[in-house]
């Protein structure tokens, strides 16, 4: 039986002094005295307000993980935003935008690169474990700075999500869970630990480029890999997937929002422990225990996701399955225009001229023009 301890993170306060507070569930790796640590990891959900699978998903890693003998240790965060998860308008939860700035509450976190080539310069010559110990120092005392140490004061959304960050850089392996609005599920992976996308059980990867855009997931792993190029430059490889630096971070989208179900909670969970079995994270006896699903898996480059924007207004019927390869000319969805029934077409059959796979789509059936209606893998690949 694993020890969970719990904490509450204060990560800000209401206008009435209300505590904005997000709980912290640790677990401790468990050995003897040579026994060699594995990978820490770092698990977050509901950054987004409507997006609150992964909350269940953590209670489901809960469950499991008091049971399971561990090498790393493992910090789990549901609830991670507070202000996000308590946005409600009538029967809708909101919270994917700061309401008093309008920014996207994941495009928030922090990334300076100027201090990368430096300290790559200073370190050529320094073992693995030396780089990883002095690097992550630089990366917490770095976000250390920005919340203790800025004179003008945060934003609310700051404030939440470096205290996030803080917990992130700690670890070694980081996911954040989060959900689209209708969806598959999905995972955003960065190119260069593509590998590792074959052991969560998640028919579609997007492959991400090293562009740091705000989001944890780059937040944490930008770093490592721009820090991994400036050595390329020096002329010393640096591995992030395997030995002492094994630093990888996902997004993982969990399906749609709006949604609890515990019973594919306890699915993806498993599929997690697949990932982080595959990462060292458990101990031996488990090897066998967590293994990714037999399944046809699904890459597609960032740059070929394409969003398909509604070319009119009007009450939309979704035809398009998810995950279902969609021939070119075939309908993904079919718009009901009723102020044109009787001296115009009522109806509207949208399709695109190449072969694509649906992987989202706009939570409601009403849409403006320019609405986002889907999202979708082009030039898609098997993995
Ligand atoms: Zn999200």
């Amino acid at each position: 039986m694993n020890q969970v301890s719990k904490e509450l993170m204060h990560v800000g306060e209401m206008a009435s002094g209300a505590q904005l507070t997000v709980p912290v569930y640790r677990l401790k790796a468990q050995g003897n005295a040579n026994f060699s640590k594995g990978p820490s990891v770092y698990i977050q959900a509901n950054m987004h307000g409507a997006e609150v699978q992964g909350n269940a998903v953590i209670y489901q890693l809960l469950e499991l993980l008091k049971n399971l003998k561990i090498n790393g240790d493992i910090t789990l965060v549901p609830y991670a935003n507070p202000v996000a998860c308590n946005h409600k308008n009538g029967e809708y939860t909101l919270g994917r935008f700061d309401p008093i700035t309008g920014v996207n509450w994941n495009r928030m976190y922090h990334f300076d690169e100027s201090v990368i080539e430096p300290f790559a310069e200073q370190h050529i010559g320094s073992s693995d474990s030396e780089i990883e110990a002095s690097f992550k120092q630089l990366m917490l005392t770095d976000i250390e700075q920005k919340l203790d140490h800025n004179i003008f004061g945060l934003t609310t959304g700051q404030r939440i999500a470096y205290q996030l960050q803080r917990l992130a850089h700690q670890a070694d392996l980081v996911l954040d869970l989060h959900t689209g609005p209708i969806s598959s599920k999905h995972l955003y992976c960065p190119e260069y630990c593509q590998e590792s996308a074959n052991y969560f059980d998640i028919p579609h990867t997007l492959i991400i480029p090293n562009d740091f855009d705000g989001a944890l997931d780059e937040a944490t792993f930008c770093p490592w890999w721009t820090l991994q190029e400036k050595f390329k430059n020096l002329g010393r490889d640096l591995s992030l997937s395997d030995g002492v630096l094994n630093k990888e971070s996902f997004t993982v989208e969990l399906g749609s929002q709006e949604q609890i179900d515990l019973a594919e909670a306890h699915q993806d969970a498993l599929g997690i422990l697949s990932y982080l079995n595959y990462k060292g994270v458990l101990a031996e006896q488990h090897a066998q225990e967590f293994i990714p699903q037999t399944m046809t898996r699904y890459g597609c480059y960032l740059k070929d996701y394409k969003a398909l924007y509604s070319p009119m207004g009007g009450m939309v019927d979704y035809l398009a399955e998810f995950g279902q390869l969609l021939a070119a000319g075939e309908p993904l969805v079919r718009i009901l225009r009723m102020d044109n029934y009787g001296d115009g077409d009522a109806l509207h059959n949208i399709t695109l001229d190449r072969q694509v796979i649906p992987i989202l789509h706009f939570a409601s059936a009403s849409v403006n023009q320019g609405t986002e209606l889907y999202k979708v893998f082009t030039k898609f690949f098997i993995f």
